[in-house]
């Protein structure tokens, strides 16, 4: 499965490099929307801190709520378009922003398990509410290779702060 790594810089990438090289309004696109952006390329995953705190107290939390279950489906991402219409009809569109951003960071999220293997062993309920049917592609684990998620972490790490050096001179800031 893509590691918490993965899953954060997968999605600040995607991100910044539509803020960079498509919306190129860093009014609207602060640093602020890819912090956020990251923070809900990893969201779905709160079911691990879920069943952690319910292992604490002894609490048996419901199928929905376990790893795999609410979190990762559509519905979840797709809440948050809510919040994002009504903002962006009041226009503001620098909230408007973030919830947008966060949809896209919990869809993406859940792609990537979906494609990588993550979430539930069985896979990911695309059609849920309307059908609990798992579906999968789960390369790293039909293939063998399990080291891959591991390297991946690293390969992006490197790659990104190479970008934000060529791109934005981060050593400037340090
Ligand atoms: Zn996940």
């Amino acid at each position: 499965m893509p590691l918490a790594v993965t899953h954060i810089l997968t999605t600040i990438i995607l991100v910044g490099l539509y803020r960079d090289h498509v919306a190129k309004h860093k009014r609207y696109f602060t640093l602020h929307t890819l912090f956020i952006a990251g923070f809900a390329g990893l969201l779905p995953d709160i079911d691990f801190a879920l069943r952690m705190v319910a292992e604490f107290f002894n609490f048996n939390i419901p199928i929905l709520l376990q790893h795999g279950g609410l979190a990762h489906t559509p519905i979840f991402g797709l809440i948050f378009l809510i919040p994002a219409f009504i903002f962006l009809k009041q226009e503001k569109h620098k909230k408007a922003m973030y919830f947008f951003v966060i949809t896209f960071g919990i869809l993406f999220h859940i792609f990537l398990d979906y494609f990588l293997g993550g979430g539930a062993g069985e896979g990911v309920m695309w059609l849920w509410p309307i059908s609990t049917a798992s579906f999968k592609i789960h390369l790293i684990s039909r293939f063998g290779m399990k080291d891959i998620p591991i390297a991946l972490d690293a390969i992006l790490l490197l790659g990104w702060l190479w970008y934000i050096e060529v791109k934005h001179r981060i050593s400037d800031f340090i």
